[in-house]
C-alpha cells in the first residue's frame, strides 16, 4: 500500500464496540485490517445521518466522496481509500474499561508538557518523569506520586524530597477525570465526529 505521507496510517480512529460504546483509538492501519476481516465497520455520518460500511462498501464510497480538506486518504494501485475516522466492532459486546491509563504520554499531557518543577514548557524528548516520593523510597508510580519534570529539575531533585530540595510543585498532581488524548484530538476539526459518540465528561477512552 503506497500512502500520501507515511503518517497517513498512524492517523487516529475511535473504535467503538457492539453496542457503539468507545473502547479505545487505534491506528488507521490497525482499522484496516479489521476492516478488511470484517471485524468490524466504518461508522460513517452523511448529512446527519450515520451510515455503516463494510470494507467494500467503504471502498466504494471512498471512490465516489473524496476531495475534502479535511479527509485523510490512502493510496492503492488500484483506488484511493478514505480513513474511516470511526469503526465499529461487530461482535464485541464487551464493555471499555473506566480508568485514563498510567503511562508516560498521558501524564505529559495531563501536565500540558510543563515541568512541574519550573513551570517551564520542553518538548516531549527534554522532559522526564519524576517520583514526587522516590522509588527508593517506597513512592509509588500512581498518578499522584508521578509528574512530568525537565531533565534540569530532575537531577537537581535526584532521590529526595521535594521539600529537602527547597523544590514545589506548581500544581497538585490529580487522576485524569478526562482522557487528555481524547480532549486534545476532539479540538481539531478532523475529528468532530467523534464527539457524537463520546460524552467528554463521563467517559474516557484509551489508547489501544
Ligand atoms: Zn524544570
Amino acid at each position: 500500500m503506497d500512502t500520501n505521507g507515511s503518517s497517513a496510517l498512524q492517523i487516529s480512529v475511535l473504535v467503538l464496540n457492539k453496542f457503539y460504546i468507545p473502547m479505545h483509538i487505534t491506528s488507521a492501519k490497525r482499522a484496516f485490517v479489521l476492516l478488511y476481516k470484517n471485524s468490524a465497520e466504518v461508522v460513517h455520518s452523511d448529512a446527519e445521518k450515520f451510515h455503516t460500511y463494510n470494507f467494500n462498501d467503504w471502498v466504494g464510497y471512498s471512490v465516489k466522496n473524496n476531495g475534502n480538506p479535511d479527509d485523510d486518504v490512502i493510496h492503492t494501485s488500484a483506488f484511493e481509500i478514505l480513513i474511516p475516522r470511526i469503526i465499529r466492532l461487530v461482535n464485541y459486546d464487551r464493555v471499555p474499561k473506566r480508568e485514563v491509563k498510567l503511562n508516560r504520554r498521558n501524564i505529559l499531557l495531563r501536565d500540558g508538557h510543563r515541568c512541574q518543577y519550573c513551570g517551564k514548557k520542553f518538548p516531549t524528548s527534554k522532559l522526564s518523569l519524576d517520583h514526587i516520593i522516590p522509588k527508593s523510597r517506597k513512592g509509588k508510580t500512581s498518578w499522584i506520586n508521578v509528574v512530568t519534570a525537565c531533565n534540569a529539575c530532575n537531577t537537581r531533585k535526584g532521590g529526595k524530597l521535594p521539600s529537602e530540595v527547597g523544590m514545589k510543585l506548581v500544581t497538585t498532581p490529580a487522576i485524569p477525570k478526562k482522557n487528555p488524548v481524547i480532549l486534545k484530538k476532539i479540538r481539531s476539526q478532523k475529528y468532530q465526529i467523534w464527539k457524537h459518540f463520546i460524552d467528554i465528561n463521563a467517559l474516557p477512552v484509551d489508547e489501544e
